[in-house]
């Protein structure tokens, strides 16, 4: 730590207790909106391969220094207790499609601002706001939404990382419960227009046996937007020759995607592997699962782990409009064109019952049931939920871990990983 950025520090030992003449409010967050005090966060601070007890120096929303509980402070310190809690990286979900009643694809502010205020409730603090299958026109508005809000934040909400850009190039029989009518091929006329939001866009996907494929994700590399496979019945040699044209991700591993199993339907032998195995082969893809307890048992989320590792596994919710609503009937995509979904038993559902549609659980969700189905350390847990889609977002400078010199995005869960506090940018967020 450096003497220099304060001359009043002084022993912190003793002074530690609970005051709450020093715990920040909202209404001072406001207040020293100019001229934050720094904070010290203290309690179970859960670092990239380890938990250690200590504290948190920050400072003008950035990680300052990782303290031991004894260490001096500044004078002017806002002190936050976690008591025997957690202190956690706050959580970077790269696939999303909504919340509290709003999908992204809506197209609307409130839309945005309801499902940013949800999963904010739910630790995560950086969103990949995702897209789906829709009208040119309504991805257009919704790319041009997403711009709005990462350059100028909701302040209520998680924050907007970018876009992940998913559908419409999909393969008609792979699309799940996304609406099928608008998929299509990927024509330069249009994907151009799409990848004049390049710089917000995070990822994005493309099944790479569609019609222009190729083309789609040379695209992106070129304009330097990295790109994932997804709702793809792919072989393994064209999932080779996707990872040649740059893709580097794979969306909702054991989801959506063929197997040996799928494959066998076109040709009956020799038996050839598919996204499923090409994802668990190559190194140089990453992926993710949606570790809501539904759509994936303990076995496939251990198989997951234990062939990429959490430095290539995200955890991400996928979450549909319906998180933090009740049981009943929604839409998935825009309310103009989308598929019927119905929230029942903690999962989305198709109205038949005979297929999943999204989650609705938020990423601490995710967490606790990734540990519980696995059995991984805490830290492990939290990393594929934040520094792991950091890195594969390529944002790891600044975000996904309490490191020195990262973005001051904070958690504070109790002992049993409820959410208690969220900390953006080194500011309190105010969890409605
Ligand atoms: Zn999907």
């Amino acid at each position: 730590m450096s003497f220099l950025i304060c001359n009043t520090w002084r022993v912190a030992k003793g002074r530690w207790s609970n005051n709450p003449s020093r715990s920040m409010t909202g209404g001072q967050k406001q207040r020293f909106f100019s001229m934050p005090p720094p904070i010290v966060f203290r309690g179970q601070l859960v670092l990239p391969d380890h938990i250690v007890t200590g504290a948190m120096l920050v400072r003008d929303g950035r990680i300052v220094e990782i303290l031991d509980l004894a260490a001096v402070v500044p004078d002017d310190a806002v002190i936050v207790d976690a008591g025997d809690g957690y202190l956690s990286p706050g959580f970077v979900d790269l696939h999303v499609h909504g919340g509290l009643g709003g999908d992204f694809m809506d197209g609307t502010t409130e839309a945005f601002q309801n499902a940013l205020t949800a999963h904010v409730r739910h630790g995560t603090t950086r969103m990949a706001i995702t897209t789906t299958v829709a009208r040119h026109e309504q991805i257009l508005a919704t790319l041009q939404l997403a711009r709005q809000f990462r350059k100028s934040p909701y302040p209520a909400g998680a924050r907007v990382l970018g876009a992940h850009f998913y559908g419409p190039y999909f393969r008609y029989e792979a699309k799940g419960a996304h609406p099928g009518a608008a998929i299509r091929p990927a024509i330069s006329e249009e994907f151009e227009q799409y990848l004049e939001f390049a710089d917000d866009l995070v990822t994005a996907t493309v099944a790479p046996e569609i019609e222009g494929a190729k083309e789609f994700a040379l695209a992106c590399r070129e304009r330097g937007v990295r790109t994932n496979v997804g709702h793809s019945w792919a072989t393994f040699a064209q999932m080779e020759e996707a990872v040649d044209w740059g893709v580097r991700h794979v969306d909702h591993l054991f989801c959506a995607m063929s197997d040996k199993t799928r494959l066998r339907q076109f040709q009956m032998y020799p038996m050839q592997g598919g996204v499923l195995e090409a994802t668990l082969f190559f190194d140089d893809l990453t992926t993710e699962v949606i570790a809501d307890g539904k759509h994936l048992d303990s076995g496939l989320l251990k198989l997951a782990l234990k062939i990429k590792g959490s430095d290539k596994l995200a955890l991400v919710t996928d979450c549909s409009r319906a998180l933090d609503m009740p049981d009943g009937n929604y839409m998935i995509g825009p309310l103009d064109g989308g598929e019927p979904l119905m929230k029942k038993n903690g999962v989305g559902q198709m109205p038949d019952g005979l297929g999943l549609a999204s989650s609705v659980e938020g990423m601490d969700h995710m967490l606790r049931t990734f540990i519980e189905y696995t059995g991984c350390p805490l830290w492990e847990a939290v990393k594929m939920a934040s520094l792991t889609p950091a890195r594969i977002a390529g944002r790891d400078a600044e975000l996904g871990s309490l490191e020195r010199d990262k973005v001051a995005d904070v958690v504070v869960f109790d002992r049993d990983l409820n959410v208690k506090r969220v900390f953006i940018d080194g500011g309190e967020i105010k969890l409605y």
